[in-house]
């Protein structure tokens, strides 16, 4: 064993999905994994850039490993990601003691990078694109938190360039995998038993534009349905501009496709919609969700919100509150606008106050909290197959999903996890649902 490694991870599904990536590849290479920061040799962070927050965390932590780093000197620390790609050598020049920094298309060279840094004794900073999607042929990366689940990544990158967002700068631009060796990585997650595939990408929907001999994302969600083996499949995330009239009729034709979708507004007016470059209008994005509501009755909805928007004004955040009491959404994620450069909205006037700011946010969050409840009151008694794939928090009960995708803790021995149950709902919470296994599925 050469020595042991911490991955911290923000962010994403598609940073949880990368480090899934690194920690096969540094095994692969003769690393173990540490259960703790403290008896790690190599101390990895894995970025996000998203909002400024989460990369205010970042710096945080990277500050609380400056007395690491002078206790055990031959530490190395690198810094991964959308952070490290949008920052780069400025990471080396601002904390002394990092010793590489490597971008967004470099993760499948972790364990080089790691070797050169020991080598030679210098400081690394790597942040080009490569556009190399397909993962060394010799790691296999399957999460140790998640039983019976596993990601897959089609696509990296994105062409939208919303002008609020940062991820075309830091991920580059799209690039898919090709569906064969997708479908290929889709056998071998099934054929180690995983029961449910999730699809990654930055706007799935948009899948396979970027390659004209590829199959459109309707097409290749048809033919991973018909994988033996697989009981469920879901993908994030969608753009609703993308979403084409057969990926809907998707969602009443295949068996596996579970009924939910995470489809982001981020704005109810159509002014701000224009301003943030989503290229849709509120009436469409209405019309997409009635034709999924037609496809599938039973489909779960949610969504992600920004407030305060540069130019926003009460007439436009109430055009965002009165969309949210039209569609009523299952669940929302919503956010406070920041600053994110290079993207556009940065140089735009009339920025909403950060008093302003959070108190529309506090708004939407009570107008939704309600609309959330009596949606999930209503699974109260009913019966729903739950697939049971971690642990609670305090780790005494066992937690799955529904394939609405409502969090669902019951009472069980390790047997039963990464299986899928029954489970009869007996009590319903702000966040999540309790029940108990009636049968074992599968
Ligand atoms: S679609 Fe827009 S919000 Fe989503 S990743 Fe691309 S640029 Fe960002």
């Amino acid at each position: 064993m050469k020595g042991k490694f911490f991955i911290q991870t923000y962010g994403c599904q598609m940073n949880v999905h990368d480090t899934e990536y690194m920690c096969a590849i540094l095994n692969k290479a003769g690393y173990a994994q540490a259960q703790t920061l403290k008896e790690a040799d190599i101390i990895l962070l894995n970025t996000c850039a998203v909002r400024q927050k989460a990369e205010e965390k970042v710096y945080s932590f990277l500050g609380r490993l400056k007395a690491f780093k002078k206790r055990h000197p031959g530490l190395i620390i690198g810094v991964g990601g959308c952070v490290a790609q949008k920052e780069g050598e400025r990471i080396l020049k601002r904390i002394p003691y990092i010793d590489l920094v490597f971008g967004t298309h470099q993760f499948f060279r972790v364990a080089e990078l790691i070797e050169e840094v020991k080598k030679n004794g210098h400081r690394i900073c790597c942040i080009d694109y490569t556009y190399q999607l397909e993962p060394p042929c010799h790691v296999f990366p399957l999460s140790h938190k998640m039983y019976g689940r596993a990601y897959l990544t089609i696509m990296q990158g994105c062409d939208n360039f919303c002008s609020y967002c940062i991820v075309p700068y830091v991920r580059g631009r799209q690039i898919s995998r090709r569906s064969e060796n997708i479908i290929n990585e889709a056998k071998r997650l099934l054929d180690m038993g995983i029961k449910e595939i999730i699809l990654l990408g930055q706007n799935v929907n948009s899948y396979g534009q970027d390659r004209l001999e590829e199959i459109s994302f309707s097409e290749l969600l048809f033919k991973i349905n018909k994988l033996p083996g697989l009981k469920r499949l879901r993908f994030i995330t969608s753009h609703p501009k993308d979403i084409s009239p057969d990926v809907i009729k998707a969602f009443a034709d295949l068996d596996t496709l579970c009924e939910h979708i995470h489809l982001p507004v981020q704005s109810g007016s159509d002014r701000i919609l224009k301003r943030m470059g989503r290229k849709y209008t509120r009436s469409e994005y209405l019309q997409k969700i009635e034709a999924l509501r037609k496809a599938c009755p039973e489909i779960s909805i949610t969504t992600d919100l920004i407030v305060g928007f540069p130019g926003e004004t009460k007439k436009d955040f109430k055009d965002t509150i009165s969309l949210l009491q039209e569609v009523e959404f299952d669940a929302i994620f919503a956010f406070r606008y920041s600053d994110r450069p290079p993207a556009k909205a940065v140089s735009f006037p009339e920025k909403v106050n950060e008093q302003e700011k959070a108190e529309r946010l506090s708004e939407v969050l009570e107008i939704q909290a309600p609309i959330t409840e009596r949606k999930n009151r209503v699974k109260k008694g009913r019966l729903l197959e739950v697939l049971l794939d971690s642990y609670s928090k305090r780790g005494q009960q066992l937690c799955g999903r529904t394939r609405c995708n409502r969090v669902v803790n019951v009472e069980g021995d390790e047997s039963l996890m990464g299986h899928l149950v029954e489970v009869i709902i007996e009590e319903v919470l702000p966040h999540s649902l309790k029940g108990k296994v009636v049968k074992i599925l599968d």
